[in-house]
């Protein structure tokens, strides 16, 4: 690094010698930061977002002198202090305090950074995600790559695809692809705070969702601010598969048992590959929170795919309280979220315990195609599972008696153990549902003939 005058009272000196220092040094942090930031070609500016102007037309007014993609000097001035800002902020709460004290345009500007930082770099992804979540939500604003332009609603019908508590789903168009849309259910007459509730749900959700990459975990493209007027919409991949119970039922429906290989083949493939996207979660420092079948989606290739973040919780986050009554389905819920009075807390937070002991329900609902607890009422369910009531082993499946198979059975009963510290982690049920793999010979024989019940039968033992 030269230097070529003297440093004299130009502030601008200061941010020049900062920038001179961070792109010396593209190893230290700020310096990988600020790299990020200076090779983005997204086409629109890192800070400020505008869309920057066709490089070499020529014009004396052209302020965009080189292939930076800073739109002017004060913006790319602004990335360096707030690349310098950051690793204050992923290093010492003192300075983490005055990030999270940004509001309007700076925040916006820090967002923008911070989430331009979380899409291109492996490096502190957790702090920088616990830090992104906690400043859009402090400022009630959300990085703007997030919101997506050119997404188009299909109106055929069909294309409404499903209604739940708080939201509906259309099916939509979007980078020549098809999505679903997420649209919260907000009506004309919904009061004021209420809508802003629903909306800071949905920041939190999305902001969550968007920094999540596993081939387990659906994607998500980002938000629509235009099609449904009075609402915002998550976008992500339409998956025609729907979810893995309809799955399950489906081939049901078409004359195979559970016992059958063909079916086993499946559910132990999914077991294993929903595990292994919770585990990601997991080690992401993210509980999922509300995991059954109607939320755990089939892609094209027949995988896994973890949606539906919307109960979901940072393990670490302080940012949100998580005490108040909670929209999550008790049939999957673990006994000290449905009575936490019983284990001596108040608080009723999913935890990474209550996800496993979601999984040790899947595996019942997977195996039956069933809601779990088959012939109980929701208050026998929330009566009962804080007194170590659990699904039955054997059920009726299409008017026949099943007995779920003995491997498959242990490791449901290891996760719904009624003290959540007695429940494995999630990586020894990745471990488990691994172990649990038919052999793809087993498999061809039994797709050509299906009634090889005899053999699959010796897996109930
Ligand atoms: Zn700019």
């Amino acid at each position: 690094m030269e230097l070529t005058a003297p440093i004299q009272d130009d502030p601008h000196a200061i941010v020049e010698m900062a920038s001179l220092l961070a792109d010396a040094h593209a190893d230290t942090p700020v310096g990988a930061f600020f790299k990020v930031l200076s090779e983005d070609d997204s086409g629109n500016c890192p800070v400020c977002y505008s869309a920057l102007p066709e490089l070499n037309d020529g014009g004396a007014q052209n302020v965009r002198p080189s292939t930076s993609p800073f739109c002017t000097q004060g913006c790319r001035e602004l990335a360096v202090c707030m690349c310098i800002m950051l690793d204050g902020a992923l290093q010492s709460k003192a300075h983490e305090v005055i990030m999270l004290h940004l509001r309007d345009t700076l925040a916006q500007k820090a967002l923008n950074i911070m989430q331009k930082i979380a899409d291109k770099s492996s490096q502190h992804q957790r702090p920088l995600r616990r830090l992104l979540i906690n400043l859009a939500t402090a400022c009630n604003q959300l990085p703007q790559s997030l919101f997506l332009k050119g997404v188009r609603l299909l109106t055929g019908s069909g294309d409404r695809l499903v209604a739940g508590g708080f939201s509906d789903v259309h099916r939509g168009r979007y980078n020549h692809q098809d999505v679903a849309l997420k649209v919260l259910r907000i009506f004309s007459n919904t009061d004021e705070a209420t809508r802003n509730d629903l909306k800071q749900k949905l920041q939190y959700e999305a902001l969550l969702w968007r920094n999540l990459s596993h081939r387990h975990v659906l994607p998500f493209f980002g938000i629509d601010n235009h099609i449904f007027h009075r609402s915002p919409c998550m976008v992500s991949p339409y998956m025609r598969n729907g979810n893995v119970r309809h799955k399950a039922e489906g081939l049901i429906k078409r004359g195979y048992s559970p016992d059958d290989l063909y079916y086993l083949h499946y559910l132990f493939k999914w077991m294993h590959e929903i595990a292994q996207g919770l585990a990601y979660l997991h080690r992401e420092g993210i509980v999922h929170g509300d995991l059954r079948g109607p939320n755990i989606l089939v892609d094209d290739n027949r995988s896994i795919r973890l949606a539906d973040f919307g109960l979901s919780v940072l393990s670490e986050a302080q940012s949100r309280e998580n005490n108040s009554a909670r929209g999550g389905n008790e049939r999957w819920m673990a006994p000290e979220q449905l009575n936490p009075e019983l284990f001596g807390t108040t608080s009723n937070r999913p935890t990474t315990a209550s996800d496993v002991f979601s999984v040790g329900c899947v595996c019942i609902e997977l195996y039956t195609a069933q809601k779990p607890y088959i012939g109980l009422s929701d208050y026998q369910v929330i009566d009962g599972v804080p007194k170590n009531r659990r699904p039955q082993r054997t059920n009726v499946v299409n008017n026949i008696e099943r007995t779920v198979p003995g491997e498959l059975w242990r490791i449901a009963e290891k996760c719904w153990e009624h003290l959540p510290e007695n429940r494995p982690s999630i990586q020894w049920v990745v471990e488990a549902t691994g172990e649990l793999q038919v052999p793809d010979d087993w498999l061809q024989a039994s797709s050509s003939a299906r009634s090889v019940a005899s053999r699959s039968a010796s897996l109930a033992s």
